[in-house]
């Protein structure tokens, strides 16, 4: 047994500190990036968000809300090859550009993939997403896909340090996806013991990534778009989002009405909702390590996009930066032990 002294942040243990800024207004902040991946050698640009490629946030509908605001979808592996074909069809080429196609890793998620890429030439992106991308197996199929779709960009996750992120992009990974046990549905924490907080995880991985030119998404734990922001300034290329895109009209889920209020229904991948409806059952062997929870219905998704992305445009004006790509070398993290006042809060 070992113990690690040093400490490790969360986004609710810092601020960035305001800087000096020529900026006049938050309208002259660019938020697009502009990618060259490691081993595809793709191009990509756009603003650096993602929406988590769970089943009630990944959606086609999510797709034509936020390729408007050339934000990615990571789409959910749940839709069928018939589903996939008709919202191919159905979208422009362009709008193909913001859609990262997500699998598993078993035999029936290869075949399935590869049926999936056959029918667009304009779909290049891939998600392999597990729970716990410290498995063998996982690392012998990302090298399997990498063989097979030499030139698509891959993300791979999830991780949370420096050498895992090392292996996977080695292996074949353009992306790597970085967090484990941050998330607002999730409770593997409880359940494992096991997880990073996640601004440490960040600073780590991204600092691991960019030696070997790749680069990484920070998935989950954000809550409001400071987090977001602090994501970004502690060296994430990306921030994938789940709860904070939850509960709106783009995530095909049912509305209920309970006390005069509209409703939905947020739950994690792992949670005995998402089992039961995709496997019919939580196997005896598994625990479950994901809840679900009512969110209020909030309409279309644009209204919090906006939101959040003037949120970013604000941070970034208060410490200088006219880009995002400027964030992170305008930021200087103050360890805090309070965040906003409660006075109204109940
Ligand atoms: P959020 O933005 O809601 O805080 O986090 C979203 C992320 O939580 C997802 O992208 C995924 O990595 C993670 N997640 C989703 N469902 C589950 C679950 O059931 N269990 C765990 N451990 N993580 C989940």
């Amino acid at each position: 047994m070992r113990i690690e002294e040093d400490i490790k942040l969360g986004f609710k243990d810092v601020l960035i500190r305001p800087k000096r800024s020529t900026l006049t207004s938050r309208s002259q902040v660019d938020l697009e990036r502009k990618f060259v991946f490691k081993h595809s050698k793709q191009i990509w640009s756009g603003i650096p968000i993602i929406a988590a490629n769970m089943d009630t946030i990944g959606t086609f509908s999510m797709v034509k809300s936020l390729s408007n605001f050339n934000i990615l979808t990571a789409v959910h592996k749940y839709y069928s090859i018939v589903e996939w074909d008709n919202f191919i069809n159905s979208v422009s080429k362009q709008m193909l550009k913001y859609v990262i196609v997500s699998t598993g890793i078993s035999d029936v998620d290869f075949i399935k993939i590869k049926e999936i890429f056959s029918l667009s030439l304009d779909l290049q992106y891939i998600c392999i997403d597990v729970a716990n991308g410290y498995s063998e197996h996982f690392i012998y199929f990302l090298k399997k896909i990498r063989d097979f779709f030499p030139d698509k960009t891959i993300c791979a996750g999830n991780v949370v340090t420096g050498e895992m992120v090392e292996e996977l992009i080695l292996s074949g990974a353009d992306i790597v996806k970085v967090g484990i046990g941050p998330g607002s549905v999730c409770t593997t924490r409880l359940k494992t013991g096991i997880g990073y907080p996640q601004l440490s995880a960040i600073i780590e991985c991204s600092d691991a990534a960019h030696g070997l030119g790749g680069r990484i998404i920070s998935d989950g734990g954000c809550i409001f778009s400071g987090d977001i922001a602090k994501a970004f300034g502690g060296g994430a290329d990306f921030v994938m989002l789940g709860g904070m895109l939850a509960g709106h009209m783009e995530c095909e889920g049912k509305i209920i009405k309970e006390n005069e209020k509209k409703i939905m229904l947020f739950y994690g991948m792992s949670s005995s909702s998402a089992m039961n409806r995709y496997i019919g059952r939580v196997a005896d062997y598994r625990s479950v390590e994901g809840k679900t929870v009512k969110i209020l219905y909030r309409g279309s998704v644009s209204v919090s996009i906006r939101d959040i992305l003037g949120g970013l445009r604000s941070s970034c004006t208060y410490v200088g930066a006219e880009s995002l790509k400027e964030l992170t070398k305008r930021t200087t993290f103050i360890r805090v032990s309070e965040q906003e006042n409660h006075i109204f809060n109940n």
